[in-house]
C-alpha cells in the first residue's frame, strides 16, 4: 500500500541542476501529493500565453501593475537567470492557491518557492499552513554547471533526460539518454535545452542561489524541520529522500 501522507506542506530546495525538479514528480508518484514548481508555471506562461488559465492571470497581472506583456517581461528575467518580482510571484501563488486546496491529500510539496527570505518569511502568511519538511539537496557546484549544461527536455510533455556522464568526485551520475538523439522516448517530441542553461546564466543563477538560500536554510533550520542530503548518486540516492519523508511526516502506516 501506498504510504500515507496527509496535510503536509513539503519544499524541496537546493540550487539549479541538483534534480529537484525530478525527485520531486518522484515523491509525488510514492507518497501522492502534487508539486507546484514556481519555475514551471513561469515557463508556462511564457510559451502557452493563451491557455485560459493563464491568459486569466496574464491578463490580471497586466493590468494590475501595468505590465505591456507579461510573458516577454517574464521571458527577459529568466533567460538572465535573475529573480521574478515579489508582487508578481504573490499574484502567481495566490492564483495557484485554490487549486492546491483542492487535493485529496491536502498535502504539497513546494518547487523553486520560497526563493529569498522574505518569499520564506511570507509563507505562513500567504498559505495559512506551516512547513513540516524542507529537503535541501546540496552537490558540488562544478558537477551541477556539467549537468545542466547537459540537460535536455522534451518540449511537449517536459520529459527530462541528461547527456552528461558524471564520475568524479565521488559522484557517480550516469547519462539518461533518449533512444534516438534529440528526440522524446515518450511521445517523441523535440528535446531541447533550456535557455537559462547556458555556461554564464548557470553561474549568475548558482550565484544567486547561495546569496539567497544561506538565510533560506537557516531560517528552516531554527524551525527544525531543515534536512540537508547530499545526492552523490542522482536518481539512485532517491530512497534517501524516501525514508526521511516516511521518519518524519508518516505516523500512520497502510
Ligand atoms: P527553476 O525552474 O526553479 O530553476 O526557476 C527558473 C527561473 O524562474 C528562476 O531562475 C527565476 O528566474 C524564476 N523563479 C522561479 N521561482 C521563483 C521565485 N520563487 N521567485 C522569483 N523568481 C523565481
Amino acid at each position: 500500500m501506498k504510504p500515507l501522507l496527509k496535510n503536509k506542506t513539503l519544499l524541496i530546495v537546493g540550487a539549479p541542476g541538483t534534480g529537484k525538479g525530478s525527485y520531486s514528480k518522484l515523491l509525488s508518484k510514492r507518497f501522492g501529493f502534487p508539486v507546484y514548481s514556481t519555475g514551471d508555471h513561469l515557463r508556462s506562461l511564457i510559451k502557452e500565453p493563451a491557455e485560459v488559465n493563464n491568459k486569466r492571470l496574464i491578463d490580471e497581472i497586466e493590468s494590475q501593475f501595468k505590465i505591456q506583456n507579461l510573458p516577454n517581461h517574464l521571458d527577459q528575467i529568466l533567460s538572465k537567470g535573475g529573480l521574478i518580482d515579489k508582487a508578481i510571484m504573490d499574484k502567481l501563488i495566490q492564483f495557484t492557491l485554490s487549486e492546491i486546496k483542492k487535493t485529496e491529500s491536502n498535502s504539497i510539496m513546494f518547487d523553486g518557492y520560497p526563493r529569498t527570505i522574505d518569499q520564506a518569511k511570507e509563507f505562513d502568511n500567504l498559505f495559512k499552513r506551516n512547513i513540516d519538511l524542507v529537503l535541501d539537496i546540496c552537490q558540488d557546484f562544478d558537477i551541477i554547471r556539467k549537468k545542466l549544461l547537459g540537460r535536455r527536455n522534451c518540449v511537449s510533455c517536459t520529459a527530462g533526460y541528461n547527456v552528461a556522464d558524471i564520475n568524479e568526485k565521488g559522484y557517480v551520475m550516469p547519462s539518461i539518454k533518449p533512444k534516438v538523439e534529440g528526440v522524446c522516448d515518450i511521445c517523441k517530441s523535440k528535446l531541447v535545452e533550456r535557455s537559462d542553461d547556458t555556461a554564464e546564466v548557470i553561474n549568475d543563477r548558482l550565484n544567486t542561489y547561495t546569496q539567497k538560500s544561506k538565510d533560506i536554510l537557516e531560517f528552516y533550520r531554527a524551525k527544525g524541520v531543515l534536512e540537508t542530503i547530499e545526492m552523490k548518486r542522482g536518481y539512485d540516492d532517491i530512497g534517501l529522500l524516501y525514508d526521511i519523508v516516511e521518519r518524519r511526516l508518516i505516523s500512520v502506516k497502510h
